[in-house]
């Protein structure tokens, strides 16, 4: 029986068509009932033998299903023609483009980042749970599995050059029921396959490693325990901006507000971007372009997997809800287990409860197929579905903010990182869901790699930098300070001596040194991210109108053009002086 006949006796009431070219891919047309059925569909495809990977061109009936308009920006491109001559682009400012551009760095190259939104770190990588997962969760064998445990690993250097905060906490899963051992041996199993360091060990030394055992009774209790020191956790946006910072110190550029729209080609060769800041000409493109990955490949010619966005909805709470565990513990019960093995059948991968190296507790993310690549909505179900993987002491009152971020999920359900084998030069670096933060730096090798062998091939191989420099120091943090560091600080510089965010104690002497950065922010947000300005409990509300002045102050902009996070987003419409004084004239 063809994949076709499989999949229509599957699917009777489905209309389906499914072509496989020489390449393996799997392309499907026809039409379906819902978007989950689609999403669906595409991964029974996928599973069949032999399909590399699955491009899904079903519609669903009395669905519009939204997609990226590129003419504006084609159309301005083209009309400024070529401005720029570089070696390599890289699309994509999220952590995996800036991690390759900072391993790019250390090379002679001209290397250009091009972003369309107006910072880094404003795609999935602002919207995850800064887990640096060990890797015992990924299907051995994967791609995912192989770079999660690499990249986790690199993790310590990483923090270590760039100054970054890594907390190595570890994970812990425990049951304080017997019959539920036989899931920590399954869950360890895999662990000991994928190469994660990973011990199963008893009660007491359980409770030894973990004092929240003690604190919350149950270490008498604790009738085995899964311990896996690797697992770390950082601010995610906060490892984007380091990246970028050293990489441009090394050399390299940032274009923001850079939407690409096409891919230019000859002889079956990438010759350069098109985007509407004009071409680009260049020898390599790196597609890191997150959610829309697979557009940015079909541009090149290589339409060869779809991405469906699976939206995670995650709450952040108060700081003063403090978290019961130092490491991430999961209690493993019946109730747990049905819902992990749920969601494995659906596919999906919701998290439960962490925390931050800040101390903030997550809850969440949920994991719902969505089929708009711009839904950031944050629905009641999937509010209820993340504060439910929580205990009884979290309420709704103890959430500061609820956000969405999407993974861009092929059907095939691995990371994509190869040299196109149809567009010389085009470098794909799809389909990074999770754990593509815990894998990125092992990403950025890999395209290393795939790069200097290519150039070897052709006899230009890659010359390193000599003056290579992979040290960045983060700027000083007040809150973080003794008293008498404090002092010191205010001394030598007395804007830190002006708390502009009073609920996370952030100075304006922090923010001027996030404006006078190597990759400088021009939104309310771009601050937030750096510094932490508007992340406390009030959420901006006090202090946002003063990180705005002093944006407009030092860039020398207006008030007006000032956005909360770029292109459309702007705070304030006029001044309303001009009004005022003419009321007043009239009076
Ligand atoms: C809710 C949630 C929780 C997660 N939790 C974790 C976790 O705890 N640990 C973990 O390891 N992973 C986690 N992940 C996955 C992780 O966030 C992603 O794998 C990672 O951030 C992907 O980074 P990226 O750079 O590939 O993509 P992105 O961060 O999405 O960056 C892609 C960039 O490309 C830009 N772009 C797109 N199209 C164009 C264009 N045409 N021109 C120019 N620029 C373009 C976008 O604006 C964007 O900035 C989570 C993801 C989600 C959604």
């Amino acid at each position: 029986m063809s994949i076709e006949q499989e999949l229509r006796k599957h699917f009777p009431d489905v209309q389906i068509h499914a072509a496989m070219d020489e390449r393996k891919i799997l392309t499907l047309t026809g039409s379906c009932n819902s978007w989950g059925q689609l999403v669906q569909i595409g991964h029974k495809a996928a599973k069949y033998k032999g399909v590399r990977n699955v491009v899904n061109k079903m519609t669903v009936n009395g669905l519009t299903i939204p997609k990226k308009d590129y003419t504006p920006y084609r159309q301005a491109g083209e009309k400024l023609g070529v401005v720029e001559n570089v070696d390599v682009v890289i699309i994509g400012a999220g952590i995996s483009g800036c991690g390759i551009a900072r391993e790019l760095s250390k090379y002679d190259l001209n290397v250009l980042l091009v972003e369309m939104s107006g910072d880094v770190a404003t795609g999935a990588t602002k919207s995850n749970n800064g887990n640096i997962h060990p890797g015992y969760a990924a299907k051995p064998g994967t791609l995912k599995a192989k770079l999660n445990v690499e990249g986790n690993r690199m993790y310590t250097d990483w923090a270590e050059q760039l100054d970054f905060d890594l907390q190595r906490v570890g994970a812990m899963g425990f049951v304080t029921n017997p019959w539920l051992k036989p899931a920590l041996h399954a869950v360890y199993s895999v662990a000991k396959k994928n190469g994660v360091p990973a011990q199963l060990i008893g009660g007491k030394q359980a409770a030894e490693i973990e004092p929240g055992l003690v604190k919350n009774g149950l270490a008498d209790q604790v009738k085995l325990a899964l311990w896996m020191p690797t697992m770390g956790l950082v601010e995610p946006y906060q490892v984007a901006v380091a990246l970028a910072e050293n990489a441009a110190e090394n050399g390299v550029r940032f274009w923001f507000d850079c939407t690409v729209a096409d891919i230019l080609r000859e002889n079956g060769k990438v010759t350069g971007v098109l985007t509407n800041k004009g071409i680009i000409k260049t020898k390599y493109v790196i597609n890191c372009a997150g959610i829309y990955a697979d557009e940015i490949s079909a541009m090149a010619g290589d339409e060869s997997y779809t991405l469906h966005p699976r939206k995670g909805v995650i709450a952040i709470l108060d700081k003063a809800k403090k978290p019961e565990y130092e490491a991430l513990c999961n209690h493993v019960t019946w109730e747990g287990l049905k819902l992990t093995i749920k969601n494995m059948k659906a596919e999906t991968k919701g998290g439960g409860m962490c925390h931050t190296p800040e101390g903030n507790i997550l809850m969440g993310p949920s994991a719902v197929e969505v089929p708009d690549k711009e839904d950031k909505s944050t629905d009641p179900k999937s509010l209820g579905y993340a504060m439910g993987r929580g205990d009884s002491h979290i309420q709704y009152g103890d959430v500061i903010r609820f956000f969405a971020g999407s993974r861009p999920a092929d059907y095939k359900e691995d990371f994509i990182i190869e040299m196109s084998d149809v567009t010389d030069g085009f470098v794909n670096v799809g389909a990074i869901q999770s754990p593509g933060l815990a894998s990125a730096p092992a990403i950025a090798k890999m395209v290393e790699g795939i790069l200097t062998d290519h150039a070897k091939a052709k006899g230009e191989a890659l010359r390193k930098k000599p003056d290579w420099n992979p040290i960045r120091k983060r700027k000083p943090e007040f809150r973080k300070m003794s008293r008498e560091e404090q002092d010191e600080l205010i001394r030598k510089n007395p804007s830190y001596g002006k708390i502009v965010c009073r609920c996370e104690s952030i100075t304006e002497g922090e923010i001027l040194d996030a404006i006078h950065s190597p990759v400088p922010p021009t939104s309310v947000d771009g601050i937030k991210r750096r510094t932490r300005a508007g992340m406390g409990r009030c959420q901006g509300g006090f202090c946002q109108p003063r990180v705005l002045e002093i944006l407009a102050r030092e860039q020398n902009r207006s008030w007006t053009d000032i956005t909360l996070k770029g292109e459309g987003s702007n705070i304030l419409i006029s001044s309303n002086r001009p009004l005022a004084e003419e009321k007043e004239e009239q009076a």
